[in-house]
């Protein structure tokens, strides 16, 4: 019996790429870290790593469930980006060989109350205000604890996507004077992706990339959307001037059209809130939703196609249709598209 279904490919070749091209932008003492947290931002952890693992320096995870995955494949370096909640976190991260944030206080005691000091890297914060030890009291504990210790002083850019945001500059000054008043053997690591493609200066000892990787970076077309997340056309049909489209009849037609109805909803992971005019693709060629996204099905207009037959695939994003453009057209993000995708929905790998 054969049956259709909504398919993921992931396409490792372009991850891969992806990296490489990356890492033209470091400097020559600088190590990449391949950050996977979230099962790769919904590549899968395992097919990431096992394709991966010559090409990186280490990994970045946020639970230890998935550096418990990563150890099994891989004998690099893993961070744990959220450092550890509690002692018996930390006996399984030193069980792990992890490396481990330490981002507040309570986390401090932590590894304090087991002197415990391999591998940490201590998480300031410049601005961002979600995570990190505001300057003064990081060097209080530095002078305290820990200006005879190595490890790795690290913070996170709020706006690196942003080359003229001033929060860049801002926590690029604080991150730097800080450095000047600690051992300057000591390593640095603020880039994400956008640090590293918008300034590349700052890469230092360590750079922390994800959804480069993955290709959700929009502001360079080297760097491609690895996800392909299509689905066949199971209907279609010619509609009249005046008639409308799906729920609540959001669409209304303005002439004479045919629709193409898509097995994919928003159970499948693509959102509900998805705008009328949001382009797809079929037969290479672009096709606009018409109507809301139902559960099981989306409705495009492809009144000007060539052709459009069931049983063709429509592309939501892939190689050819970078899914920042979905994203963007949304007023959602990348990250979002490659983390929602539901578990009915086939996974094809492509290596
Ligand atoms: C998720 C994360 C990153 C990766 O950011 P991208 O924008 O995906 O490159 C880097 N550092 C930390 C601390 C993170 O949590």
């Amino acid at each position: 019996m054969t049956t259709i279904n909504s398919e993921l490919i992931i396409d490792t070749n372009i991850l891969k790429e992806n990296i490489s091209y990356m890492k033209t932008q470091l400097n020559e003492k600088s190590n990449f870290m391949a950050v996977i947290k979230s099962d790769a931002y919904g590549h899968n952890i395992e097919n990431v790593v096992t394709n991966i693992d010559d090409l990186v320096d280490g990994y970045g995870v946020v639970r230890i469930s998935e550096a418990k995955k990563i150890r099994k494949i891989s004998n690099k370096k893993i961070l744990l980006m959220q450092g550890i909640y509690s002692d018996d976190e930390l006996h399984k991260a030193i069980e792990l060989n992890l490396d481990t944030v330490i981002h507040n206080k309570d986390q401090f005691s932590i590894i304090k109350n087991n002197n415990y000091f391999d591998g940490l890297w201590l998480k300031i914060n410049t601005g961002m205000n979600r995570l990190g030890f505001e300057i003064d009291d990081f060097l209080n504990l530095y002078n305290k604890y820990l200006y005879d210790k190595k490890f790795i002083l690290m913070s996170h850019l709020a706006a690196s996507n942003d080359i003229n945001s001033l929060s860049n500059k801002n926590q690029f000054k604080l991150f730097d004077n800080l450095s000047k008043k600690i051992n300057k053997d000591i390593k640095k690591s603020i880039a994400n992706t956008g640090c590293v493609m918008n300034f590349p200066s700052h890469t230092y000892d360590w750079v922390r990339c994800g959804i480069g990787i993955y290709g959700g970076y929009f502001q360079d077309k080297n760097i491609k959307t690895a996800m392909t997340l299509r689905s066949p056309v199971v209907n279609v049909r010619n509609i009249k001037k005046g008639e409308r489209v799906g729920y609540d009849g959001r669409a209304i037609a303005k002439k004479n059209m045919k629709i193409a109805t898509i097995y994919l909803g928003y159970a499948d992971g693509l959102p509900v809130a998805i705008q009328d005019g949001t382009e797809v693709m079929i037969n290479d060629q672009i096709a606009k939703v018409f109507g809301r996204v139902s559960m099981d099905l989306t409705t495009v207009d492809v009144t000007n196609l060539i052709d459009c037959t069931e049983g063709d695939w429509c592309n939501f994003f892939s190689p050819k249709l970078p899914v920042s453009n979905i994203a963007k057209n949304n007023d959602l993000i990348s990250y979002y598209f490659m983390t929602s995708i539901k578990s009915r929905v086939k996974k094809v790998y492509k290596n």
